[in-house]
């Protein structure tokens, strides 16, 4: 009997202090105590030829990112990939959603792989950090993580503006888009056999709240403009595939999710 492809969701801890009025900016008057926390994901898949393929690495370090909460050591994307008896060289394909400090932690481990991302992300962050703009412990890009990158000699594979749809396995794709919530983000889209077509939204859009109606954007939106034909256009493929969508950071939605401890999608 064939294999089949696999759908793993690593759980890397919620961040417990994310105010409301970031998460869905509504234009309320900002209050830092109203708190909802969110959760923090990346995703595997194991795929019967291509083998295994990691969609963004989760928090960036702590020693990295001087956040006032810890993540346990065994919610990294490390332990969770051992927790399924894998190692970072293992990864061959490595795809980048984007690069802020809660999906591209720890990718200097995996330099066995390719490690696809936008061009215009990587670029960006290239600039910003060329530049001396990122703070080496804190903002949404980690300047040491970018420095840790850069030490570790790893094989980047940046896609340009005209591949707005790549293949990557037989059912398994990749949605390209430019400028909106960050310099440029990429989806993964897999079409699961018995589950169906699943989009994972790598913060195109952070939570169903964000779509409406009414729509409200999160509050870290890089082009506004690009950021809102970004969510037409997913959504717009969402409703073309009868997919379902996984938001980027939805609390209600991670919830009724299968964590990678507790079985997989097929
Ligand atoms: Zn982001």
């Amino acid at each position: 009997m064939s294999r089949k492809m696999k759908l793993y969701v690593f759980d890397h801890k919620g961040a417990p202090d994310m105010p409301r009025e970031a998460r869905v900016c509504t234009g309320a008057p900002f209050d830092p105590t109203d708190i909802i926390p969110i959760p923090c994901m990346s995703f595997l898949i194991d795929h019967p030829d291509k083998g295994l393929i990691l969609y963004d690495t989760g928090w960036s370090k702590s020693e990295r990112h001087h956040r006032p909460w810890s993540i346990p050591e065994d919610m990294n994307v490390i332990s969770r990939l051992a927790q399924l008896g894998h190692k970072p060289e293992d990864i061959k394909t490595l795809i980048m959603s984007h690069l802020h400090h809660d999906h591209s932690g720890y990718v200097e481990h995996f330099n066995n792989a390719e490690i696809t991302v936008s061009d215009r992300e990587f670029t960006g962050v290239a600039k910003l950090y060329a530049l001396g703009m990122l703070q080496p412990h804190g903002g949404l890009y980690i300047g040491s993580d970018v420095q840790s990158w850069y030490d570790a000699k790893l094989n980047w594979k940046l896609l340009g503006d005209d591949e707005e749809t790549v293949s990557i396995a037989d059912g398994v794709e990749l949605l390209h888009f430019g400028p909106g919530h960050s310099f440029g983000i990429l989806c993964l889209v897999a079409h699961l056999p018995e589950h169906g077509t699943v989009v994972i939204a790598g913060d195109v859009i952070y939570c169903r709240e964000n779509i409406g109606p009414p729509a409200y954007p999160p509050m870290v939106v890089y082009d506004l403009d690009g950021y809102k034909l970004a969510v037409d256009r997913l959504l717009g493929y969402v409703n073309k595939h009868k997919a379902t969508i996984w938001y980027g950071h939805d609390t209600e939605q991670f919830d009724t999710l299968i964590k990678s401890t507790e079985g997989c999608y097929e």
